[in-house]
């Protein structure tokens, strides 16, 4: 059985950018508009002789309790039970915010086999932004730009140490 990566994270923080990255395909839905992904939506990826599934998920919005929003978590909820690995990713240009703590929280009470992602890191001191990301207590973020394709080896690497 492949490893199901599944990219979790709060709406526009390039979920579906990273899917692309790591699937080398175009096939994520990517928008300026947040929470446009409103699907789960799968891809396959390789790294050397190691296979993986990609799993990218729709927002996550532990707040909202009705509509279209509930429905996107619950979505979420489901991929994160089913995967093996959670790629969290955060902003690292907006900082960490209110909403990263409550995903970590409810991600923490269901799974210990999450990954910290800082994404948009490209042209900054890698240092400065992970920093403050440690407070979420899951470990050394991983530092990458989705867009410009940094660390994604890396990345990868560490999201298939146990397989
Ligand atoms: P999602 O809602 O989490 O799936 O986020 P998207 O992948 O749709 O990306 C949201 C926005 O962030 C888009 O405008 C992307 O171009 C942008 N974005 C994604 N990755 C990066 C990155 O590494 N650096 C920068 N500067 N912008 C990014
Ligand atoms: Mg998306």
């Amino acid at each position: 059985m492949k490893p199901a990566l599944v990219l979790v994270g709060r709406p526009n923080v390039g979920k579906s950018t990273l899917f692309n990255r790591l699937t080398r395909s175009r096939d994520a839905l990517v928008a300026d508009i947040p929470g446009l992904t409103r699907d789960r939506h799968y891809g396959h990826g390789k790294l050397g002789d190691k296979p993986y599934l990609v799993v990218d998920t729709g927002g996550f919005e532990p707040v909202v309790k009705s509509g279209i929003l509930h429905a996107m978590a619950k979505q979420t909820l489901l991929a994160v039970d089913e995967g093996d690995v959670i790629l969290f990713v955060v902003d690292g240009r907006q900082g960490l915010s209110p909403q990263d703590k409550i995903v970590a929280e409810q991600l923490r009470k269901r799974t210990d086999k999450i990954l910290l992602v800082v994404n948009k890191t490209e042209g900054m001191r890698l240092s400065i932004m992970t920093a403050e990301f440690h407070e979420l207590g899951l470990g050394e973020p991983c530092a990458v730009s989705a867009i410009h394709g940094d660390n994604i080896g890396e990345l990868i690497d560490l999201a298939l140490t146990d397989f």
